[in-house]
């Protein structure tokens, strides 16, 4: 197994099985992206786990005609109900201590997230609420508009329309609450909004570096600074189509992109999110096993502290300066 620990910001495994797989409970072991046996064997500390809300043009048919809030209230069981049967392996983390605590006991620690706080539907007590539930990081937008803001749609970056007057709101009840505000997903506007507004680190749950490949879902070498000098960072996305042109999904790929970020912003901000269960382009490693071969290639370019921060630390280091309880 390799030496390093594994801190990944965004999966979408929970919702995936749930709607576009209709498969019963299946977190321990399934055929998917990822799956708990798999995670423990790669070396996985923490996992977040995204409850995703579908939205756009098959989204009523996706939620099961349910509103955002109740296909949330939905997901949420349905992760509650993974992580009863899964104890043995898995617990959930609120905050670093509770990490240590979970790995003290052998145990993976599992982060609850939400993307797209579409569900909050305008209501700042909603953000109580998705925080007594044990959330601790909310992707502001998906692709869609919402009460928010405004995301960064696939054929071109929304350099107008950032956050609205809630969106702010939030984001300062997320900080009063701690809750980590992602900006994965939302519009270029929209983040030099939360980089300006935001009084704790954040991050980009699951974004590459825009200069490396031109998705606008990645982030400008302006946008990858102004991360780092907040104290935040981002997740190194798996899928093809946010690394290159190439169909296929490769660790020199991740790592042309790992490369950039550090040199561009310092190693204090990057980590991963792999975006496993929410992406459909074929991958060279595998799905979550497939860490070994990428921190592999990666041991041959970065320093073993560049390693322990990219692997883990980082993302322990936001959580323990946003998640205080
Ligand atoms: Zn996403």
């Amino acid at each position: 197994m390799q030496p390093y620990r594994i801190a990944d910001m965004h999966c979408d495994t929970i919702v995936h099985h749930m709607v576009y797989r209709k498969d019963p409970a299946c977190l321990r072991k399934n055929d998917g992206h990822l799956d708990l046996e798999r995670l423990k064997a790669a070396g996985s500390l923490v996992q977040c786990f995204a409850l995703f809300i579908p939205s756009g043009e098959n989204s009523l048919k996706e939620r099961k005609g349910l509103s955002p809030y109740d296909f949330f209230q939905a997901a949420y069981a349905r992760y509650l109900g993974e992580l009863e049967e899964n104890k043995d392996i898995v617990r959930r983390a609120r905050n670093l201590a509770e990490v240590m605590e979970n790995d003290a006991q052998g145990l993976l620690s599992a982060v609850l997230t939400i993307e797209d706080g579409m569900l909050l539907d305008g209501k700042l007590e909603r953000v109580d609420e998705i925080y007594e539930k044990g959330v601790r990081l909310v992707t502001l937008t998906w692709n869609t508009e919402n009460s928010l803001g405004y995301p960064n749609l696939p054929d071109a970056p929304d350099t107008e329309r950032g956050l609205k007057p809630f969106g702010f709101e939030a984001v300062e009840r997320m900080n009063e609450l701690g809750v980590i505000v992602d900006v994965s997903h939302l519009s270029d506007a929209g983040f030099y909004d939360v980089a300006r507004a935001c009084k704790k680190p954040f991050v980009a749950s699951h974004s590459n570096a825009r200069a490396v490949y031109g998705a606008p879902r990645n982030l400008t070498d302006d946008m990858l600074r102004r991360l780092a000098d907040c104290g935040g960072m981002t997740g190194l996305n798996f899928a093809s189509y946010f690394l290159s042109e190439e169909k296929v999904s490769t660790a020199s790929a991740l790592l042309t992109h790992a490369k950039h970020i550090v040199n561009v912003a310092g190693e204090d901000a990057l980590g991963f999110g792999s975006d496993f269960d929410g992406i459909s382009c074929a991958l060279e490693f595998g799905g979550c096993e497939g860490f070994g071969a990428i921190l592999g290639l990666f041991e041959k370019h970065f320093t073993p502290r560049q390693m322990e921060k990219l692997t883990h630390k980082n993302f322990l280091r936001i959580l323990e300066a946003c998640c205080f309880a």
